[in-house]
């Protein structure tokens, strides 16, 4: 038989190579930018079309190319960055591997124009599909242009592959932050459809980090420095109060390269121990540099994982530089007796009058009557309705019924602590810190006039909601139920278009960097249908004056958070779904969690509103929200 193996044509190689390096615009903006600065350039510009669809362009004014150079840097292995294997130990450059430009000439229509400085005329190469189109000498400027442009454009699987504009234009920016924050020593441009998404003129890290960032992120950051034989760490990280929901902004750079490593985040996540709310993310931008023969970055093609030498060194050195900066700054929690104790009061009551309570001693009180009898004595003092009003605005209706007219038990001084498990002391003292927007639920429902004399549900293990039906018994759980109502709430409101909103008396006036803010405005039309009126939204920042009802002041930047790290995928493409997402990540957001405790009062809106709901068996996340046991099952366990 004769033999059947071949060596494949270049093209063919070079398509499959691409595969690994190219996946998607933002691959060819790394590569471009990288190369650029490997080349030297102090003055770097990016200018994409259709998140890189149709046009990604560097521009450089790097050491450019002579001709034979021009024309080598297209073959596969051409690099002039190592020139043997031991010069990968001693790395200074980000390519090394010589595949970029061949890969990306082998699925797009390239166009190169390159000069180097001591050259009277540079060098202009058109390329499609690794073939070479045209080559003429040109009147250049000193440095490089790339332009790419059809990318995939004979692999039409992997065009059709591609995801949205929005989501590609993510992953560009995604790239151009890392290369940009990196190196804040080159001027960088970034252009998007002919508008100027960034100018960022050669600074410092943190002057780089602002760029970058919303306007904002000055007053967060705390810088960390630390220099020993084995590593120099430089760079920021944030206060613990200005943590997020997502892992946005979480950037390590390993010698000037954009690296991933869940272990030193692991380093950052331990010297911010205790200091964090559950599931919160601290912002860092740590800048390390270490010996490049400790260090090997050849183990990951697109090389964001590499392998340190002695890692367990490295983690010691992070968690406690770290750990300093943040006491240093005095932002760990301490003891301050000077403290003005009104800075500690939940925004709602901070500008109320502190009422006296009056004691009223009911001279019928028999504590043996029947409970209902002996309601009226709850009613402490009569102007008591104020702070409870306030705090309605968190219920979960939709209406202002019952905003005013609320004069029960929990009135004036004692709504103060709305939300603490009074009977069970203990919790108080397992939450030592009380977070701004952890205050959210403090009263979760309307208050029509339920019927009290037996207590129908009980909580249990703060996380259940018990309740005795005609066949046994149903056990809710509070969370999930409380996602469903909210859920089926802000889709009916949205679907029906008639969601009021609660004017502010001050617009609240919050902060975003660029590709939240570009989220923002695309789900703009259906935020506003669920009550959020925008005054203003232009570069880093919105202004908000009007809320949904059924959402707190203080909880807004929270809801719109976790909207954006909800959507960090993609924006839905059909307004059905895109509502649907909104309406999930709202009540994710506003949900009473587990671990709160209800009062009886609450319990039982629960229990109806979930009872009332289109589909009250499961969760807006698909999970049970409730499981019934009958009496007969109850007895079964008494018999064994
Ligand atoms: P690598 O970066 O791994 O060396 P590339 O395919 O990205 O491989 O580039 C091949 C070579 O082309 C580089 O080694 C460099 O010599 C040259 N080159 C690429 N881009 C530029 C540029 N912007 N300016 C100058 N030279 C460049
Ligand atoms: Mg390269």
């Amino acid at each position: 038989m004769s033999s059947i193996i071949q060596l494949l044509p270049d093209h063919v190689a070079n398509q499959i190579a691409a595969g690994e390096v190219v996946q998607r615009p933002a691959s060819v903006v790394k590569e471009l930018l990288e190369n650029a600065v490997d080349a030297k350039a102090t003055d770097i510009k990016l200018i994409i079309k259709d998140a890189g669809k149709s046009l990604v362009q560097v521009i450089d004014n790097g050491v450019g190319m002579n001709v034979t150079d021009a024309r080598l840097c297209f073959a596969r292995h051409a690099t002039s960055k190592i020139r043997q294997a031991e010069d990968l130990f001693s790395l200074g450059t980000k390519g090394f591997r010589g595949e970029a430009l061949a890969s990306i000439a082998a699925i797009a229509h390239m166009e190169m124009k390159t000069k180097q400085d001591q050259d009277e005329l540079g060098t202009h190469i058109i390329i499609e599909g690794s073939k070479f189109i045209s080559q003429e000498v040109a009147v250049l400027p000193k440095g490089t242009s790339f332009a790419v442009k059809n990318l995939f454009f004979n692999i039409p699987a992997r065009r059709n592959f591609l995801k949205s504009d929005t989501v590609e234009f993510r992953h560009v920016m995604d790239e151009f932050q890392r290369v940009a924050l990196a190196h804040p020593n080159i001027h960088f441009t970034f252009y998007h459809n002919g508008s100027e998404m960034y100018n960022l003129p050669a600074a410092g890290y943190r002057q780089r980090i602002v760029g970058i960032m919303s306007g904002k992120t000055n007053e967060k950051l705390v810088p960390v420095n630390e220099d020993t034989e084995i590593i120099n760490v430089q760079g920021f990280v944030c206060k613990p109060e200005f943590a997020k929901k997502n892992r946005g902004e979480q950037f390590f750079f390993v010698n000037d390269r954009f690296i991933k490593s869940g272990y030193l985040h692991h380093a950052v996540m331990a010297a911010y121990d205790g200091l964090l709310k559950d599931g919160s993310q601290p912002s860092y931008f740590l800048f390390l540099q270490v010996p490049p023969n400790t260090i090997d970055i050849n183990i990951h093609p697109t090389k964001t994982e590499i392998k340190f030498d002695d890692e367990q060194a490295l983690y010691a050195i992070l968690r406690a530089s770290i750990k300093h900066s943040l006491g240093q700054f005095n932002v760990s929690p301490v003891l301050d007796f000077d403290r003005d104790a009104n800075l500690d009061t939940p925004y709602h009551y901070k500008d109320l009058e502190a009422e006296v309570p009056t004691i009223q001693v009911d001279g019928t009180f028999n504590p043996f009557t029947d409970d209902k009898t002996n309601q009226h004595y709850s009613k402490a003092s009569s102007g008591g309705s104020s702070y409870s009003s306030v705090s309605s605005g968190a219920s979960s209706g939709s209406s202002y019924s019952g905003y005013s007219k609320r004069v029960e038990p929990t009135a004036s001084w004692e709504s103060l602590y709305v939300g603490l498990d009074v009977e069970n002391p203990e919790s108080i003292e397992s939450s030592p810190f009380t977070f701004e927007n952890e205050e959210v639920t403090s009263s979760l429902f309307n208050d029509d006039e339920v019927e009290q004399a037996v207590q129908k549900t009980y909580q249990i293990h703060k996380k259940y909601i018990v309740s005795p039906i005609k066949s046994g018994m149903v056990i809710v759980d509070q969370q999930r139920a409380h996602q469903r109502i909210l859920y089926e709430q802000f889709l009916l409101n949205m679907t029906v278009n008639q969601a009021s909103s609660q004017q502010l008396l001050f617009p609240l006036d919050l902060f975003y960097s660029s590709s939240e803010m570009k989220l923002i405005e695309e789900l703009k039309p259906s935020l506003e249908t669920t009550g959020f009126v925008f005054d203003e939204s232009k570069n880093d920042h919105v202004v908000i004056s009007g809320i949904p009802v059924n959402i707190t002041e203080s909880e807004v930047s929270l809801v719109i958070e976790q909207l954006l790290s909800d959507l960090q995928d993609g924006i839905p493409a059909s307004s059905y779904s895109q509502n649907d997402t909104i309406a999930k990540s709202m009540a994710k957001s506003l949900a009473v969690k587990t671990g709160s405790y209800l009062t009886e009062k609450e319990q039982d809106n629960l229990v109806n509103g979930l009872f009332a709901c289109k589909d009250p068996n499961i969760s807006p996340f698909q999970k049970p929200t409730f499981i019934t046991m009958r009496v007969e099952d109850i007895d079964k366990k008494f018999a064994l």
